[in-house]
């Protein structure tokens, strides 16, 4: 295994070699060097490892003896520094918040939010809703050498279709505005509000199917999960949150790969600012958060307000589900991606993606099944592997370098010394 990665890595060097020189400079090339790598897939991390980017992608991985650095490339030195994948969020949020309120997307703030998932080393974000067309543009602009924010994928409006053949027309809309999933939400919110009907959920899901498309689902209860997985549902949004989940629903979602995204902090930040949260104290929290939304959260009457509020109460009781019920599912083989519904008020794009690590570990998954959730297989899941979640040769070079290994204690991943997007280095 070791020799045949090896053999790649060589072939692409020597590719590079003989079939570039003329036109690309090697200037154009960085080796990063010295580090320790985990690439992101099941082989062990590398020691001194060398990783040569050219153009924004990456040409070779592996150990500095089997990587040539051709004459004249720069190099950075990253002796003593774990590297691992750039981490993707397969439910996010952007473009949407000002301080409390959502309703203000505009390109700066897609930008800016943008900016704010690189500083914490989330290089992807998938977008599940309210994008508009800055964020469209973001996606469509991205494919660059000289990227250095966070990647975007866009769902565009979350559909709320008020019968199948409006289902059909909202989602003829989403395939020509050219969405990269349809999003919609199967919930009654706790019983506050109707829940979409089967035969409106199976219409966006058949349209849907029939333009290339795939649905991601927001859900709370077991039920509609097996029901929307029945209908052909292909990404479970959050998690479970009612009761344990079964053997038919493990089944249900293995037989056709669909994945599960536990947006664990999503339930924290629904009852956590019934008082003040010790990371409001923290400066790596403080260095990047909206400080009209750290105020308002600290005022006593929200506080008191979130303490009495039921369903603050109920969702805080639907973590415990949820918690237990990534464990059931991760040991069952079922395919999890990292995810944390950040973007809207009160949920911290970036801090919470690196507590989301925290939570996931805390739950019952080993720091290598968390980091493989949070890249390779948040990747796969949105169909984004053939270019992003790894470490490998014509991958995207998005990758973040710590000051500590992952693998030892998954919180290491707060220990980030520089972000890379493309081959360039993030804004810290
Ligand atoms: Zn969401």
């Amino acid at each position: 295994m070791k020799s045949f990665s090896l053999a790649i890595a060589c072939a692409a060097v020597a590719l590079w070699s003989v079939s570039t020189p003329a036109q690309q400079p090697a200037s154009t090339t960085t080796a990063f060097t010295g580090a320790r790598v985990i690439d992101g897939t099941d082989r062990a991390p590398i020691d001194n490892a060398t990783i040569l980017v050219r153009n924004g992608r990456i040409v070779a991985v592996g150990p500095a003896a089997s990587v040539t650095v051709p004459g004249g490339a720069r190099r950075v030195a990253l002796a003593g520094k774990t590297v691992m994948p750039g981490l993707v969020n397969a439910h996010g949020h952007v473009g949407n918040t000002v301080g409390m309120e959502q309703g203000h997307y505009s390109a700066e703030n897609v930008t800016r939010d943008l900016k704010t998932y690189a500083a914490y080393g989330i290089t992807t974000v998938f977008s599940l809703g309210d994008d508009q067309a800055a964020g469209f543009a973001a996606r469509d602009g991205q494919r660059t050498a000289t990227l250095d924010h966070a990647r975007l994928f866009v769902a565009g409006p979350v559909l709320a279709p008020k019968s199948p053949a409006d289902a059909v027309k909202l989602v003829d809309e989403d395939a020509a505005m050219k969405v990269d999933i349809v999003k919609i939400r199967v919930d009654d919110n706790l019983g506050a509000t109707p829940k979409m009907a089967p035969e409106i959920y199976k219409a966006v899901i058949d349209e849907a199917h029939k333009k290339g498309l795939r649905v991601a689902v927001h859900l709370f209860y077991l039920a509609d999960a097996k029901a929307v997985l029945d209908a052909g549902a292909d990404f479970i949004a959050h998690s479970v949150r009612d009761v344990p989940v079964d053997d038919a629903f493990i089944a249900m979602l293995k037989r056709r790969n669909v994945c599960y995204c536990p947006t664990l902090m999503r339930e924290v930040s629904t009852f956590v600012y019934e008082s003040t949260p010790s990371w409001f104290a923290d400066p790596f929290f403080l260095k990047h958060a909206d400080m009209a939304q750290v105020d308002a959260l600290k005022q006593p009457a929200r506080q008191s307000a979130m303490a009495s509020s039921k369903a603050a109460q109920r969702y805080k009781a639907g973590l415990d589900v949820a918690n237990r019920n990534l464990k059931t599912l991760s040991d069952a083989g079922v395919g999890i991606a990292m995810g944390t519904d950040t973007g809207p008020p009160a949920r911290f794009q970036g801090y919470f993606e690196l507590m989301e690590l925290e939570m996931m570990a805390k739950a019952g998954l080993t720091p290598k099944q968390v980091l493989a959730s949070a890249t390779r297989d948040a990747a796969k899941c949105m169909k984004l592997d053939a270019e992003l979640g790894t470490l490998e040769p014509n991958k995207w070079a998005d990758f973040v370098v710590l000051d500590a290994d992952p693998l030892a204690n998954i919180s290491n991943v707060r220990k980030i010394s520089a972000v890379y997007v493309a081959g360039n280095r993030a804004e810290p």
